[in-house]
């Protein structure tokens, strides 16, 4: 079942539901956004709206509403790259001219749903120009990409670019609870790799299903343990050899070490962003009284020559600069830089 208040983006719902119940939905529109942050659903939404017995509002439950919810209805295609391919060719879009002048079987409208529209050819762009110059009357075409930037102007100008937003950490906590037992089951059994993994889903309530698989949940949570221990380590001035034991401690290969300075960058800009504005919203500790108590000990200078450095370990890592060289160098550095404020 889809409602609106499910997937967030008010405002872009409010325009689609005023333009379907005008009769004014345009032929063309682009939904851009991050992975995750609901543009399938939102085509689905509004293939709902057009369709719906309610129009316009959606009832989830008439003959079209659920064909087209169980991918059903012969009035919705979806057209997307195709197992195996990165990119939409023109075969895709000579289908789509030759079928959109078949009328609609069940519904007023014939929707086509794009995925991932920026990855048609420029000659699938050029093919696809011809049918929105002059669609039929019933036709629909909604673009999914993440940035509609990639698409040619003259495709982009013919159509009405709409964006989708960040899901904030409430709005995704609440969806995941209502959809997925996963999510209830570490919610009651691990409130904290909970956290994480909406926290580290960026927004995006896709990343967010997949970082509360347990494995993965697992695994976040205890890189954020290794990352808050270095972040006291800093705090406490340890030694170099006390830092140097802790990054030999982790596991030895290059993705899981850039996972950890990535992760170890976000604690920096939730300390940098707590110094200079006072605001405790965290991109990484679970525990304000934790945040608190490390910005009380770090000066500004400090945590902006830490990030730098591990963007510096970063890069020499992918430059292929041998791991264990870049870790040894990161322990001295970090305590000769510790000792130094
Ligand atoms: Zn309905």
């Amino acid at each position: 079942m889809i409602t609106a208040d499910f997937i967030g983006n008010n405002e872009l719902i409010f325009s689609l539901k005023r333009d379907a119940a005008s009769g004014k939905t345009p032929h063309a529109i682009i939904l851009e956004g991050p992975y995750g942050s609901g543009k399938k659903t939102l085509a689905k939404y509004l293939a709902m709206l057009l369709a719906c017995e309610s129009s316009p509002e959606v009832c989830s439950k008439c003959s079209a509403c659920r064909k087209i919810l169980a991918d059903n209805s012969p009035d919705v295609i979806t057209i997307s790259p195709g197992d195996g391919k990165v990119q939409i060719g023109v075969d895709s879009v000579r289908f789509v001219r030759s079928d959109v002048y078949i009328k609609p079987n069940d519904n007023d409208h014939k929707v086509y749903i794009i995925e991932s529209a920026d990855k048609m050819t420029h000659e699938a762009q050029n093919a696809f120009l011809k049918v929105l110059e002059e669609p039929p009357e019933y036709a629909v075409f909604i673009l999914l990409c993440e940035s509609s930037d990639a698409l040619l102007v003259t495709v982009k100008s013919r159509a009405t670019v709409y964006s989708t937003e960040r899901f904030s950490s409430e709005t995704i906590t609440k969806h995941l609870l209502e959809i997925s037992p996963d999510a209830n089951k570490l919610h009651a059994d691990s409130p904290d790799a909970f956290k994480l993994a909406v926290m580290s889903a960026n927004g995006s309530i896709g990343r967010a299903l997949e970082n509360i698989e347990p494995l993965k949940a697992e695994q976040t949570h205890s890189l954020y343990m290794s990352c808050l221990e270095l972040v006291m380590m800093l705090r406490k001035r340890a030694s170099a050899f006390d830092i140097l034991n802790h990054l030999s401690s982790l596991e030895q290969n290059k993705v899981f070490i850039d996972s950890y300075l990535l992760m170890f960058e976000s604690a920096l800009f939730d300390v940098m962003n707590y110094k200079l504005s006072n605001n405790n919203v965290c991109s990484f500790f679970l525990d304000e009284a934790d945040l608190e108590y490390v910005a009380a000990a770090l000066t500004n200078t400090f945590v902006l020559e830490v990030t730098e450095l591990i963007e510096s370990c970063r890069y020499s890592l992918l430059s292929n600069v041998n791991l264990q060289t870049a870790i040894t160098a990161l322990a001295s550095e970090l305590y000769a830089m510790r000792s130094k404020f």
